[in-house]
């Protein structure tokens, strides 16, 4: 299937030859591709410095069963995943969790997700009021929002100032901080809450009080239908593997084991740098890490290189364990559970694997998945992968009460994991892609500037690619 014969909307009849390099085959630079070739670029080389495609987005094997060692899930409002899905024809793979129940491990035990929240802020004054989660002072600290004098968010600030301060600091540890790590392993003292958390943002601006805000914001949602997140049979790398091939049979070339280190201009535009040796393009998007692009970047835009080098990554692991059904005592009712960083265990979550994807449930064994490391927090991680086993393993029977040891284990290391937006990321992103498109067509998308999750990454390689066929199509006309 070509790009054009997806079906999808795009300039069709338009050609464009420039040659386009994209730099980084994770998800933002492989869907980037898919748009380019959509826009008429018959010209695209896609080059990916380790030897396989997909990045973060990676699907192995635990317990003889597929499982997910990066993402297993997506945003599935604002459609921009599911549509590009059906452009692979992958609406049947197409799956939804089995449950959204979801835990805490707090003062010693686990204690119930308030169902209703907007990334953990309360919209529900009696739920609130029964959760056990906080302690009978943290949920009337928090209920003080709905009275204390106005605070609305002017500009950017740290998501814990913003919470301690509408909702204390209990709430602020167990309730939000937890779930926005969850997603960013995201340090709160230090994350945006406008790039890290943006609906929260949104509801800080709504209304003084944080919770009448957040109430205003999911009323808001709802009325968009269909389920939040979706997943994928067979692993989400079945997105990455199946955009590869329909790249490749659209005519992209796609360059594993090439590691870009610079960027010069030539007289074709662009001269990238490789470590092997050079491409000349008319047209770069980058779509990698932001260290990586500082250092592409370094000779040709010194002040962009350096303002990407700012951007802290957090190192994160997943650890996949296999049960015999017999070690594992009924597990409460749920996808899993979160870990403030306050309760001094070496996991951040867990998930209950067979329990959120049915697919995966089998009577029987039991496969968990539990994370490690948060910004700021990478000291497990120096332990070996026997040694992080034997630690994670030690938290889950605590939690959970196993009774024996996992017989099948994976740990995948991300050691340049999940960027952390600090206070004003908003704006550096915004000057980055300013200063890189009036250098020409010359852009960067993905997780280092637009979001970290996939439906993000994929808005951002569709705004990028739009640029990048915009000035090639200018470029085109000027002959
Ligand atoms: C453990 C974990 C769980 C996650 N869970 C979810 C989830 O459930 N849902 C969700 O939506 N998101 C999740 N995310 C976030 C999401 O997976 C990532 O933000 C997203 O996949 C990033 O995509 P990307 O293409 O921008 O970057 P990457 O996936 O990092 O891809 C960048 C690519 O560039 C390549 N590259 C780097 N340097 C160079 C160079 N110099 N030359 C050539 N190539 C280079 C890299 O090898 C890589 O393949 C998770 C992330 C992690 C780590």
């Amino acid at each position: 299937m070509t790009a054009a014969q997806s079906g999808a909307t795009g300039d069709k009849g338009r050609v464009l030859s420039g040659k386009v390099v994209v730099v980084g085959a994770g998800i933002t630079g492989l869907s980037a591709a898919w748009e380019l070739a959509k826009a008429g670029c018959t010209a695209i080389t896609v080059v990916e410095t380790s030897d396989a495609t997909g990045g973060k987005v990676a699907t192995g094997t635990l317990g003889g069963a597929w499982f997910n060692e990066g993402p297993d899930a997506f945003v599935a409002r604002g459609g921009v995943v599911r549509s590009l899905c059906s452009e692979l024809g992958l609406d049947e793979k197409l799956i939804s969790p089995g449950t959204s129940q979801a835990w805490c491990f707090t003062r010693g035990k686990l204690r119930p997700y308030p169902a209703n929240t907007l990334l953990g802020v309360p919209t529900r004054v009696g739920k609130l009021m029964a959760a056990d989660l906080l302690s009978p002072l943290g949920r009337l600290r928090a209920l003080a929002d709905l009275v204390l004098p106005g605070s609305t968010l002017d500009n950017d600030e740290a998501l814990a100032s913003l919470l301690r301060r509408r909702l204390g600091r209990e709430a602020s540890e167990a309730m939000v901080e937890p779930l926005v790590a969850g997603i960013n392993a995201a340090r709160a003292t230090h994350a945006s809450v406008q790039a890290t958390a943006a609906p929260i943002a949104a509801a800080a601006r709504r209304s003084r009080s944080l919770i009448l805000g957040a109430k205003a914001v999911v009323k808001q949602t709802r009325a968009s239908n269909g389920p939040v997140f979706l997943g994928l049979d067979g692993g989400m790398a079945t997105l990455t593997t199946t955009l590869e091939t329909a790249l490749e049979e659209a005519g992209v070339c796609i360059l594993r084991s090439w590691e870009a280190i610079g960027i010069d201009r030539s007289k074709q535009g662009w001269r990238l740098v490789g470590k092997d040796r050079d491409i000349d393009a008319d047209a770069v998007l980058l779509a990698c890490p932001a260290k990586a692009a500082a250092r592409i970047l370094s000779t040709l835009a010194p002040a962009m290189s350096e303002l990407l080098a700012t951007i802290d990554y957090a190192s994160v692991a997943s650890i996949g364990l296999s049960y015999p059904a017999s070690a594992v005592p009924s597990l409460p009712p749920g996808s899993g559970f979160l870990v403030p960083a306050t309760e001094g265990t070496t996991i951040s979550a867990c998930t209950f694997v067979g329990q959120k994807w049915p697919q995966l449930g089998r009577k029987d064994r039991v496969l968990l998945r539990a994370f490690v490391g948060r910004a700021g927090e990478s000291r497990a991680l120096d332990s070996t992968d026997a040694e992080l086993i034997e630690k994670v393993h030690a938290d889950l029977a605590r939690i959970l009460g196993l009774q024996g040891p996992p017989d099948d284990a994976v740990v995948t290391r991300w050691p340049v994991g999940l960027p952390q937006y600090q206070v004003g990321h908003l704006s550096l992103a915004g000057t980055v892609h300013k200063e890189l498109r009036s250098l020409g067509a010359l852009d960067m998308a993905g997780a280092a500037l637009d979001g970290v999750g996939i439906a993000a990454c994929i808005e951002s390689a569709r705004r990028c690619s739009e640029h990048v066929a915009a000035r090639l199509a200018a470029m085109a006309q000027s002959g």
